[in-house]
C-alpha cells in the first residue's frame, strides 16, 4: 500500500482495499479474525495439527488396518523434521491424545505471526484417490494452492478427488491466522492406502508439504493465482460439516 494511503488518514479507503483483497495489499501478519488479506510471507512459526487422536481414530483403512490418527501424528512429526531449523514448529498434539476441535482453535489463536496446517487422511468411495486441500480465508489461498500442487506432484495418481476446495470448517474458518486443512490421500483406496502405509512415501509427502510451506514464507502468494473473493460467514459450528 503506498504511503499516501495511510489507514489513519483514509480509514474507509483502507477498509475497502482490505475487503477487496486487491493484489498488492500487504502480506498478512499477526492475528486477523476474517483473513480478508493477502497471504503471509516471512513467517517463522508453523503450527502442525495432527487430526483426530485418542478416542477419535478418524478414518480406518480396511486394506492396511492403519488408523488416520496414527498416520496424521506420524506426518506431523515428519513435516516438522523436513522443515528443519529455520522454523519454529508447534505440534498441536505430540502423542495419542484427543483434543476437541474448539480447543485446537483456541490453541492456534494464542499464536500471532504463524500459520496452521491441519493434517488428515481421507475416506470415501473405493475408486477415489489423491490429495485434497481445504481453505476458507483469503489469506490462506496461496498456501493452499502451494500445498495442493506439492502433494499432487508427490502423489503418483489421482482419481475423482475434489482437489482444492474452499470450505468453511472449524480449522479453516475459526483460527485467526492463515490456516489450511490437508488430506494426504484416501485410506479407502486400496493402492493409495498401501502407499500411505509405506514410510518412504510419507517422507516424500512430508517433504513436499514442507517445501510448500517454505515457498509461502519466502515468496508469499507469488505464482499462486488471483486471490478469491472475501466471504462473510460466521465462525464454523459443530453442525456445519464433518472434518
Ligand atoms: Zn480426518
Amino acid at each position: 500500500m503506498p504511503p499516501s494511503l495511510k489507514p489513519l488518514v483514509f480509514p474507509l479507503l483502507a477498509m475497502l482495499l482490505a475487503s477487496c483483497a486487491a493484489p498488492g495489499i500487504r502480506s498478512s501478519s499477526g492475528r486477523d479474525e476474517w483473513g480478508h488479506r493477502a497471504g503471509p510471507r516471512g513467517f517463522k512459526t508453523v503450527i502442525i495439527d495432527a487430526g483426530h487422536g485418542g478416542s477419535d481414530p478418524g478414518a480406518v483403512s480396511r486394506h492396511t488396518r492403519q488408523l488416520e490418527k496414527d498416520l496424521t501424528l506420524d506426518m506431523a512429526k515428519r513435516i516438522r523434521a523436513e522443515l528443519g531449523g529455520g522454523f519454529r514448529c508447534i505440534l498441536m498434539r505430540s502423542d495419542d491424545t484427543f483434543i476437541d476441535l474448539d480447543e485446537r482453535v483456541a490453541r492456534a489463536k494464542r499464536h500471532g505471526d504463524a500459520i496452521l496446517i491441519s493434517m488428515h487422511f481421507n475416506s470415501g468411495p473405493a475408486h477415489v484417490r489423491g490429495p485434497e486441500t481445504y481453505y476458507w480465508r483469503v489469506d490462506s489461498h496461496g498456501l493452499a494452492v502451494r500445498l495442493q500442487r506439492a502433494m499432487t506432484a508427490a502423489s503418483p495418481a489421482e482419481s475423482s478427488n475434489r482437489g482444492l476446495v474452499r470450505r468453511r470448517l472449524r480449522l479453516t474458518r475459526n483460527p485467526e491466522i492463515p490456516c489450511v486443512l490437508i488430506e494426504g490421500g484416501y485410506l479407502s483406496h486400496s493402492a493409495e492406502s498401501q502407499l500411505i502405509a509405506n514410510p518412504a512415501y510419507r517422507r516424500k509427502l512430508a517433504s513436499a508439504i514442507a517445501s510448500a510451506i517454505r515457498g509461502q514464507s519466502a515468496d508469499g502468494d507469488a505464482g499462486t493465482g488471483p486471490l478469491p473473493r472475501p466471504l462473510h460467514e460466521p465462525p464454523s459450528r459443530p453442525s456445519d460439516t464433518r472434518e
